[in-house]
């Protein structure tokens, strides 16, 4: 059996000075590193790069900060800087040429730019939640937003609770705040990640933490419907479908959330399920599907699957088929089992031959494609709102649609369009293949 090794994700040191306006940039900018696939280093000599985030408020505060840089180069060598002394970057360039970039206070993304041109991402998929293509700055108008680290459940294919721990939940008010932070910097939309979304605020037992006066709690109901107040849309990624999934559904039919629904279900037969360790039954998961689209009539569910688990039967194999049609799931993507290292299923018989996986995998894609595009030939004649990603200056635009990812699911094609980036216009849709749909403003 080959077991794949994975790369070492690149270290991030940094320093942080100034005032509580100053820490949460630092925070930001790490929540940011971390969704892109960095670990964090305590120390200089682990880390490939050093960020200092400097203050320059007062001259005892600049020289602090010249200090912290000064510290950070002989100890590293390779260092950023930023914050409010970033507004000086002559002063900095001058006494320490060798620093790689100078951003300044609330330029948070060429922040990021500058550690990713530094030491650039090393994208896997077996632990990444953002997706590849995503590993390069959000545009402004779309941002992922963690709220919390690693995950309870011990999945026999997935190293992620050996690699980052246990759940490890953000205070609600810390989250909400960098929602709205970016919300006022032009996000329109917010996705919502986290190794186990549903799951969140479980480890701090659901506690109200404090911002601007007001409380808020660390449930995901609760936090779905703080941040859809924030006016920008929320979608939610990584969702297991735990009872309480149930209450996102009227959160959903308000507006407040978007009607769309990431829960990696990975396979529907219950032998497979049960020899993976996964936390869901998939039994009532179709019922529930079927009392969530009650509600719900428009709610799009992407997910992922695997094929050639150990163990993996012929039978187990339509089960998934004829399941995945009835969920009627409008997205999958789909992986060919691989061993990595370190994860226990490596230890489980019955390994799947590949010529097997390959076949598949290919039967698996070429069902999903025919589900894919009767759930969008349903959208045809309908007028929705499309959020635009580029625009070509010609009349013609990508955009999405509620149900769409960026990324990992379709686009909305448009033309005789004058809609720039980051616009939410009305669409007539008038017609659809098995993965975009096309349009025209309504
Ligand atoms: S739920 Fe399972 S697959 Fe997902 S992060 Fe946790 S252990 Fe890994």
């Amino acid at each position: 059996m080959t077991v794949k090794t994975l790369p070492q994700p690149p270290k991030v040191g940094m320093v942080s000075l100034g005032c509580p306006k100053a820490l949460v940039d630092s925070e930001r900018i790490l929540t940011k590193l971390r969704s892109d696939g960095y670990a964090m280093s305590p120390d200089y000599a682990g880390a490939d790069v050093v960020l200092v985030n400097t203050c320059g408020f007062l001259d005892s505060a600049k020289a602090e900060s010249l200090a912290a840089i000064g510290e950070a180069i002989a100890e590293n060598g390779r260092v950023i800087v930023t914050g409010c002394m970033g507004n000086e970057a002559d002063v900095i360039r001058a006494r320490f040429p060798d620093v790689l970039a100078v951003t300044g206070s609330h330029q948070y993304e060429a922040v990021v730019e500058a550690v990713h041109a530094a030491a650039p991402p090393v994208p896997s998929p077996f632990v990444d939640l953002v997706p590849e293509a995503g590993l390069k700055l959000t545009p402004r108008h779309y941002s992922y937003l963690k709220i919390s680290e690693g995950c309870n459940h011990r999945c026999k294919f997935c190293i992620i609770p050996s690699l980052r721990g246990d759940l490890v939940s953000r205070p609600a008010a810390a989250v909400v705040r960098e929602a709205a932070k970016l919300v006022e910097a032009g996000t329109k939309e917010l996705l919502v990640i986290s190794q186990d979304t549903s799951a969140y605020g479980v480890d701090i037992r659901h506690a109200a933490s404090k911002w601007e006066g007001r409380e808020y709690r660390a449930h995901i109901t609760d936090l779905a419907r703080d941040l859809g107040k924030l006016g920008a849309w929320v979608r939610m990624h990584y969702i297991y479908p735990y009872p309480h999934v149930d209450q996102l559904m009227p959160l959903m039919a308000e507006g407040l959330v978007l009607p769309y629904l990431d829960i990696p279900f990975q396979h529907a037969s219950p032998a497979v399920l049960r020899r993976m360790a996964r936390p869901a039954n998939e039994a009532k998961v179709l019922e529930r599907i079927r009392s969530w689209r009650s509600i719900v009539p428009d709610l799009a569910i992407r997910s992922t699957f695997i094929v050639g688990f150990p163990g993996e039967t012929e039978d187990d194999f339509r089960y998934l088929l004829d399941w995945l049609e009835e969920a009627g799931i409008d997205r999958a993507g789909c992986f060919k089992y691989e061993a990595v290292e370190g994860a226990a299923a490596n230890a489980l018989d019955g390994a799947v031959p590949e010529e097997v996986k390959e076949e598949r995998w290919h039967r698996f894609m070429a069902a999903q494609a025919r589900i894919s595009a009767a759930r969008l030939q349903c959208r045809i004649g309908r007028e929705i709102d499309v959020i635009i990603d580029e625009a070509d200056g010609e009349g013609g635009a990508t955009g999405r649609s509620q149900w769409d990812a960026p990324e990992i699911d379709g686009q909305v094609l448009l033309r005789d369009t004058s809609a720039a980036p980051g616009d939410i216009v009305r669409v007539r849709i008038e017609d659809a293949d098995e993965t975009d749909l096309f349009g025209v403003p309504a």
